[in-house]
């Protein structure tokens, strides 16, 4: 079963927080979906990885450039982070200058100050932000325009 496929499986998407037929094993949850991807159980296009954080292509990219940064341990939703989170949150951020420049869609200014190139850093959070996968990420969206502001919506 394919994500898509996948989305009318209760625990996959649209489901805030481990229930009863979701089983945390350590900071995994073991039907979602980017905890997969995280272990390797299910493929994607990873391209950087460290000790806590993985980033990978988006699988319906709304921009030429288009990457998710995600924690490896499992966080539902951005309104589950506290003062606690703050490091996590600024490795994740701090990560998206650096992705930009590796894909091409870096912040440059030429001679006369004029800046050129950009991207967006986005999390949606909860049904109202937007978040269709709920396990935290932070969407990098750049590249030559014309391209979508808003990341894909499914369904
Ligand atoms: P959000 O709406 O912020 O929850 O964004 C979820 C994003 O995950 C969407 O842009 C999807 O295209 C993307 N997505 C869903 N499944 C996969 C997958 N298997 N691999 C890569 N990206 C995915
Ligand atoms: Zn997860």
């Amino acid at each position: 079963m394919n994500w898509r496929g996948a989305k009318g499986c209760p625990g996959w998407t649209k489901k805030p927080r481990a229930r009863n037929n979701e089983t945390v094993i350590g900071a995994v949850v073991d039907n979602c979906l980017f905890c997969k991807i995280a272990e390797k159980k299910i493929p994607s296009s990873i391209v950087y990885e460290d000790e806590e954080l993985m980033v990978f292509k988006d699988i319906r990219p709304a921009a030429p450039v288009h990457l998710l940064v995600i924690p490896k341990t499992h966080i539902t939703t951005l309104s589950d982070c506290t003062a606690g989170h703050a490091p996590l949150l600024g490795r994740m951020l701090a990560l998206a200058p650096r992705l930009a420049e590796e894909h091409g869609c870096a912040v440059t200014f030429n001679g006369d100050g004029e800046p050129s190139g950009g991207y967006k850093t986005l999390i949606n959070s909860g049904p109202d932000g937007g978040q269709e996968i709920y396990h935290l990420h932070l969407h990098v969206i750049g590249g030559a325009h014309p391209w979508r502001v808003e990341p894909p919506r499914h369904g």
